[in-house]
C-alpha cells in the first residue's frame, strides 16, 4: 500500500502494519510521542517501572514497553529489528548508551550517527564549531596558565553536575588534590546570559529552521542570586549547574540573523565532516550572550533537546512557519513522514541501516 492511502486512512484508526515511531520514556519524550501520534505514527515509550505508569497516562502512548535500566534498551534491539520502527533519540540515549550501543542497534535511526563522535569528544566538537567560525570560550590545559575566572567541566558530568566554579589560579591551586584524578576541561568562564537555541534542518529541503528557545533553570547557580553576597560570605555556597526545568525565550530580533548564521554554518560544516548527509533533524548551539551582544558557544546538542519541552504547542518562531502547533517533536515526525510520503525514507535515517 501506498504510504500516502495509509496516511489518509489512519485518521480513522491506527494500523498495526504502519511505521511506529519509539523513543526512551524520558527527556523529551513526551513531546516526541505526541508530536508522532499527531502526525498519524503509531507511538512506542521505552519505560522503567518507575515511569511505566506515567507513559501509559497519556492516551497519545499506543504501547509501553518495560525494561529494568535504560541502559538495558539493547536487549530490547531484536525484538525492534523485527518491526516497522523508527528510532527517534534524545539526551538520554546519548547518556545512557555508548557509541558502540548506536553503532550496534539496526533499527531505522532519525538522524545521523557519525555526528555523534564529532559531538561526543570535547575536541573534535571544538574544532567543529570553529570551524564553523563560532566564537567559543577560551580552553586553558594547566592550571597555571588560568588568569580568568573558569568552569571546570568534569568529562561525563551530566546535565551540570560536578561542575566547579573557580575565581583565578589560586583557586585552582587549592582544588588541584581533588582534580588531579579527573578528567576535566578548564574552560573560561563567560559572564553573560544562557540561551539555548534549537534549531531544525530539513535534509528533504534544505531548509533550516529556528523551533524555539529556551532557558534553563539550574539549581543552585539560579538561586544564589536570592541570597546577598554579603550573607553568602561565610557560607562556603558552590555553585552547581544541575538542571532541572527550562523556561521560554524569544531572543531580542536583531539578534536572530547571527543565529540563524550561526546554524547555517553548523550545518555546513558538518556536511564536510561527517559525511554528505551531515548533521541533519533537531539540534541545538547552547550559547552565552554578553553585555557586548557577543554569543559565545558551550556546546552543541546534535539531537533534540529537552528545552524544546515548553513548547509543545507551538513556538512564536514554529508558528511563524507553520501557523499551527509545531512543537520540534512533531517536526521531527512530519520530516519522517513527508520522507516516506515521498518515498525517501533513506533520506531521514541514519546510512548504517540495513532493511
Ligand atoms: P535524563 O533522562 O533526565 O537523565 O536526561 C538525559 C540527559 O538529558 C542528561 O544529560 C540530562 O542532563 C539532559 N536533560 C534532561 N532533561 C533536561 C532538561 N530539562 N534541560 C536540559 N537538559 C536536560
Ligand atoms: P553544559 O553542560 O555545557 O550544558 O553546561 C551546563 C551549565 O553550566 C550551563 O547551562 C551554564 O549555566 C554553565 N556553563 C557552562 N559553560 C559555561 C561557561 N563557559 N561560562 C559560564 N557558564 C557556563
Amino acid at each position: 500500500m501506498l504510504a500516502t492511502e495509509l496516511f489518509s486512512r489512519r485518521s480513522e484508526t491506527k494500523r498495526n502494519d504502519f511505521y511506529t515511531i519509539a523513543t526512551l520514556g524520558s527527556h523529551s519524550a513526551l513531546q516526541i510521542l505526541k508530536g508522532a501520534h499527531d502526525e498519524g505514527f503509531n507511538t512506542l515509550a521505552i519505560a522503567s517501572r518507575e515511569t511505566e505508569r506515567l507513559y501509559r497516562s497519556f492516551a497519545f502512548v499506543d504501547e509501553v514497553i518495560i525494561i529494568d535500566r535504560y541502559s538495558d534498551f539493547m536487549l530490547l534491539v531484536p525484538e525492534l529489528e523485527q518491526r516497522k520502527v523508527v528510532i527517534v533519540p534524545h539526551g538520554s540515549f546519548v547518556a545512557y548508551l555508548s557509541l558502540d550501543d548506536h553503532r550496534r542497534m539496526n533499527v531505522p535511526y532519525f538522524g545521523n550517527k557519525a555526528v555523534l563522535e564529532w559531538e561526543a569528544s570535547r575536541e573534535l566538537q571544538r574544532q567543529w564549531l570553529t570551524r564553523a567560525g563560532l566564537t567559543l570560550p577560551r580552553q586553558f590545559t594547566t592550571g597555571a596558565e588560568i588568569d580568568r575566572p573558569v568552569i571546570v567541566k568534569l568529562y561525563g558530568a551530566q546535565g551540570g553536575k560536578g561542575y566547579l566554579f573557580l575565581r583565578n589560579a589560586q583557586d585552582f591551586e587549592m582544588r588541584a588534590g581533588e582534580l588531579a584524578r579527573q578528567n576535566y576541561i578548564l574552560q573560561e568562564y563567560i559572564i553573560g546570559v544562557p540561551a539555548y537555541i534549537h534549531y531544525f534542518y530539513s535534509p528533504l529541503t534544505g531548509k533550516l529552521e529556528i523551533m524555539s528557545m529556551d532557558r534553563r533553570y539550574e539549581t543552585n547557580v539560579d538561586s544564589l542570586g536570592r541570597i546577598p553576597a554579603a550573607a553568602q560570605e561565610n557560607m562556603n555556597i558552590e555553585p552547581s549547574y544541575v538542571v532541572v526545568g527550562n523556561s521560554p525565550l524569544v531572543l531580542r530580533e536583531s539578534m536572530l540573523a547571527e543565529a540563524y548564521r550561526m546554524g547555517e554554518d553548523v550545518i555546513r560544516v558538518s556536511q564536510e565532516i561527517c559525511g554528505p548527509k551531515g548533521l541533519f533533524g533537531a539540534f541545538c548551539i547552547e550559547t552565552i550572550i554578553t553585555s557586548e551582544a557577543k554569543f559565545y558557544i558551550m556546546e552543541i546538542s546534535a539531537r533534540i533537546v529537552a528545552g524544546t519541552n515548553p513548547f509543545i504547542d507551538g513556538s512564536p518562531y514554529s508558528y511563524l512557519n507553520y501557523s499551527e502547533p509545531m512543537s520540534t517533536g512533531r517536526r521531527i515526525a512530519r520530516e519522517i513522514k513527508n520522507a516516506l510520503l515521498s518515498n525517501n525514507l533513506d533520506a531521514v535515517l541514519d546510512d548504517s541501516y540495513v532493511a
